[in-house]
């Protein structure tokens, strides 16, 4: 007995109304901090359970939430709650990024509504601007979360500019400078002139751009330095950088130009001349094979002027205007130009012809300006030793990617990996720690702002005016959230608790910017971590492991796991787009039709690299089982309460555990009961696989399937209080008090776990029914701390569910004999059953189930069916409903030929399959065992509808 014997009243609303819930238990979840994962205290080592973090990739302080936000909350939340529930001490942690362009983009926006600019500003009011926007607007996207139920510590927020994750970036580029990791150089970067900013290589778009190929002629100088009248043609879609030519390039051994050899060209319209140079990059069947070369403006071209010793002339300032170096073109917009310089060749004879050339050209990813390679001074990291760490990190397999064909991915992009470009020209973000000395022009870079030159004591020094690449700090996320590299005591036990992090779910698209980059920092820096004694106290002063060593490879890569989600796309597979007007919002669908509806849809679609096609019918849908298992709650506590006032009361303290029947019990109870371990046990591994769509449909099955539409409509039968005894169907006493009892507490007890099974799926409306079971008195503050339910092996009763399996193709079968006969709805018929062996007592032990179900009176087992009966047959049983109105013949001889085609156009093909040895040799085992069961099964039930047809009255 529970601890008390009163009843549960359960006062649900009528109507299903998941705004009302939702908003209840997403508050409800924040206030009381349900689920913050608090530092572990010093002895508390291995207290909590084995550790599952997870980081959420942290949204853009400017976003707003999008379907892909929602599934990749969606499947965190599910990993995360049934990992909670599976007693791991789980940890979602939850942080924005203050997303260096895209927030400058915006901020500046707002300036230009009131006619002002960053610029007349100045930096350090324009940066106290944008805090100010990060404090009003920068929580949106994490309070759209909160009111989504994401399970994620919100005691742990962070912002990637707080002054923690700041000292990290600050102390990971110092540590890297001195390492002698990065330097600055001059470099062709992708230049951005709208956001006057260089952006890296996976930050530039290409669209094919239908343009010219221009060819120009150059003039070629005689040893006198006078033209001879002979040209040398080049070909190129950018003519305005001819501006910044330095030499014109062939390959050295090209017949046709052996005689240019050592020879000068004239520069047109600047009238320099410039060197022909060998090189053997240049290719000899490409366009006239002469190539000009501007290394300032072209990544080729910059590499072949290193090999060749040229000058670069860089001919454009930040804006893509030609800047005095471009002579008389000098203000010129860069299309400008072009014309300007296209009409003076033509003019000048120099134009050789134009033809139509279609190529890629890069826009900014952010404000969609063409890029222009330029030739600037950035800061790099020296990527190689890195790399070659997460390389190892990776093949050694200590990160596993699903799917498994991103590792191919990752470790092809790592394997041909560049330097990586880290200075950004923008005023927000973390400023890059170098300072400049007028005096010697060296630079300083400290972990304290420096008041003088490190190397010759000057002050007056400046601090560069670059900021980091955003990536760079998020690269450091799963370090610095833990503290580093401020490792307290406090600190090192978060960060020997929860580091390396348990998974990382992510998109595709971030695989290089974020993944990439958090495995390269993280095995670089938190390798200098060591691993913690294993007593777990950092104050003992001796942090190195027993032996001295540090941490090793597999326990400093910063995540064991990565799960890459797939796109959501529209119903019709097409991918979301603005200019397409097919975007769906997720909260608009959510305020239709709930959260839990809109996660279900999400879950029942996902599984690994496979996209959604989200199609709002299938969230309607779920809405629509929400309602069911809603209205399934309201039918049970009316029950409960119904038996209460006869003084039944339910086995309270039987609740919380998974069910276990007695062999004695009735059939639906022992088949429920089995089916919900099957259940628990499918959705289990399911999760464990990242099968979200199978997990779901699993639960989904059993819910509506099993429990609605069987179980429920079977316990009505034993859910007997004594009032209506005298009208059973056969006046048969149905339940004594101890039956009725037993089996309302197996219905209150299977709904329980289901509701445990079903939460993290839809953790609203199960929070809400769960606290409607215990009316209030809950074993746990929420459903999400109690355990996920886990199948015993011993309660997979094989009998039952085959028992049960045979009872409801019965009364399927029965149902479709009447509807297709046009049985009145309220009419109850006899029937007789024919069925193979053991099933006869089946049916007599059932006899009610049947009678009740099927809306049958007298049940009779028979060894054949009564001539002129409606006829229904299954591999198991024959069935024959016996209805007065007289046999339609002529309908009869008409299904029965239909079924027979079907069955015989079903053997065919079967015995095609089994006869085809090239199939037999790849299948399964069980998949021909499958098919050879499913053969027999149609050969018996053809046999069958022959001999009805011929039992037919002939005409
Ligand atoms: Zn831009
Ligand atoms: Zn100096």
């Amino acid at each position: 007995m529970g601890a008390r014997d009163d009843p549960m009243p359960h006062d649900l609303p009528k109507a299903y109304d998941p705004t009302a819930i939702e908003d209840h238990w997403a508050e409800y979840w924040v206030k009381e901090e349900l689920f913050a994962q608090p530092t572990p205290a010093p002895d508390e080592k291995n207290a909590g359970g084995e550790p599952f973090t997870i980081l959420l990739p942290p949204p853009n302080v400017t976003g707003r939430l999008h379907m892909g936000h929602m599934l990749n909350q969606t499947e965190m939340d599910i990993l995360t709650r049934w990992r909670r529930m599976s007693g791991r001490r789980a940890l979602w942690l939850p942080g924005t990024d203050h997303a260096g362009i895209a927030t400058q983009m915006m901020v500046e926006r707002q300036l230009a509504t009131e006619g002002k600019t960053r610029q007349q500003l100045g930096r350090e009011a324009f940066v106290e601007r944008v805090w100010e926007w990060r404090r009003h607007y920068g929580g949106a996207i994490l309070d759209q979360m909160k009111r989504l139920g994401a399970s994620v510590d919100w005691q742990r927020e962070y912002f990637t500019m707080d002054e923690g994750l700041s000292a990290a970036v600050r102390e990971a580029f110092v540590k890297l400078y001195e390492q002698e990791l990065i330097y600055r150089g001059a470099y062709i970067v992708n230049w951005c002139p709208r956001c006057q900013t260089a952006i890296s290589d996976l930050e530039v778009v290409y669209d094919e751009h239908k343009g010219h190929l221009w060819e120009i002629r150059y003039p070629v100088l005689g040893d006198d330095g006078k033209d001879t009248g002979e040209f040398l043609t080049v070909a190129t879609t950018r003519p305005e950088t001819m501006l910044g030519d330095v030499a014109v390039a062939i390959h050295p051994e090209d017949e046709r130009y052996l005689h240019l050899h050592g020879k000068k060209l004239r520069l047109p319209l600047m009238d320099r001349a410039i060197p022909i140079v060998l090189d053997e990059w240049v290719s000899r069947e490409f366009g006239t094979g002469a190539v000009k070369v501007t290394p300032a403006h072209d990544p080729n071209d910059f590499a072949l002027g290193q090999r060749h010793h040229l000058l670069s002339i860089n001919i454009m300032d930040d804006t893509a205007h030609i800047n005095e170096a471009g002579g008389a073109y000098a203000g010129m917009d860069r299309y400008v130009a072009r014309k300007a310089v296209v009409a003076d060749l033509e003019a000048q004879g120099l134009l050789a012809g134009i033809k139509d050339h279609t190529n890629n050209v890069g826009h900014c990813d952010r404000c969609k300006t063409v890029v222009e390679p330029r030739l600037s001074l950035q800061w790099f990291v020296k990527i190689q030793p890195l790399a070659v760490k997460a390389i190892a990190a990776v093949k050694q397999g200590h990160i596993k990617f699903t799917p498994d064909m991103y590792e191919k991915t990752y470790l092809n992009w790592m394997e041909n990996i560049h330097d990586w470009c880290i200075s950004r020209q923008l005023w927000w973000g973390h400023r890059i720690p170098a300072w400049h000395c007028a005096a010697c022009h060296k630079t300083t870079v400290a972990r304290e702002d420096p008041t003088a030159c490190a190397h010759c004591g000057s002050e007056t020094i400046t601090q560069e005016t670059d900021v980091l690449d955003t990536w760079f700090s998020s690269g450091l996320l799963p370090v610095s959230v833990f503290g580093w590299p401020n490792l307290t005591p406090e600190n090192r036990r978060d960060f020997d608790t929860f580091y390396p992090t348990s998974l990382l779910v992510t998109g595709f698209d971030i695989l290089f910017f974020w993944v990439a980059r958090m495995i390269m920092l993280g095995c670089w820096f938190a390798g200098d971590v060591p691993l913690h004694p294993n007593d777990m106290d950092p104050s003992s002063g001796t942090p190195e492991m027993p032996d001295g060593s540090k941490r090793e490879l597999k326990d400093s890569v910063p995540f064991r796991e990565v799960y890459i989600h797939a796109l959501v796309r529209d119903a019709n597979r097409e991918k979301m787009s603005k200019t397409k007007g097919n975007v769906i919002d997720p909260i608009e669908i959510v305020k239709q039709y709930g959260t839990d509806a809109v996660r279900f849809t999400l879950a029942s679609m996902a599984s690994p690299g496979t996209d959604i096609a989200f199609n709002v019918a299938r969230t309607e849908g779920y809405r629509a089982f929400a309602n069911k298992i809603w209205n399934a709650a309201r039918f049970i506590f009316m029950n409960v309460d119904r038996a209460a006032e006869v003084g039944i009361t339910v086995d309270r303290a039987a609740l919380g555990a998974m069910p276990v029947v007695a062999a004695d019990a009735p059939l639906e109870a022992r088949w429920i009961v089995a089916e919900l371990h099957a259940t628990a046990a499918k959705v289990n591994q399911s999760l464990a696989d990242y099968r979200f769509d199978d997990a779901a449909s699993t639960i989904y099955q059993f819910f509506w399937g099993s429990f609605c539409d069987w179980y429920l409509e079977i316990v009505k039968l034993r859910l007997d209080f004594g009032e209506d005894l005298l009208n059973a169907p056969t006046g048969e006493l149905l339940g004594e008090f101890k039956e009725t009892r037993a089996a309302l507490t197996t219905l209150v007890q299977v709904f329980e776990v289901a509701l445990r099974l079903l939460s993290p799926f839809m953790p609203f409306l199960t929070e809400e029914l769960w606290h409607a079971v215990y009316d209030g008195e809950t074993p746990a503050k929420s459903i999400a701390l109690t355990r996920y339910p886990v199948a015993g092996d011993e309660n997979l009763d094989d009998a039952a569910l085959t028992d049960m399996g045979f009872l409801q193709s019965l009364v399927t079968g029965i149902r479709s004999v009447r509807k297709d006969n046009g049985v009145e709805e309220k009419a109850i018929t006899d029937i007789e059953i024919d069925a193979l062996g053991g099933f006869h007592n089946v049916v007599g032990e059932n006899q009610v189930i049947i009678q009740r179900l099927g809306k049958v009176g007298a049940v009779q087992t028979v060894s054949k069916i009564s001539d002129g009966l409606l006829k229904y047959v299954h591999p198991h049983f024959d069935l024959g409903v016996v209805y007065e109105r007289t046999v339609d013949v002529a309908a009869e001889r008409e299904r029965l030929t239909k079924d027979i085609a079907k069955y015989e156009k079903g053997l065919v093909s079967a015995e095609k399959q089994l006869g085809n040895e090239g199939f037999l040799a790849k299948a399964p085992a069980h998949i021909v065992e499958g098919l050879k069961k499913q053969e027999a099964e149609t050969r018996l039930l053809l046999e069958k509808a022959r001999a009805a047809l011929d039992s037919l009255p002939k005409d």
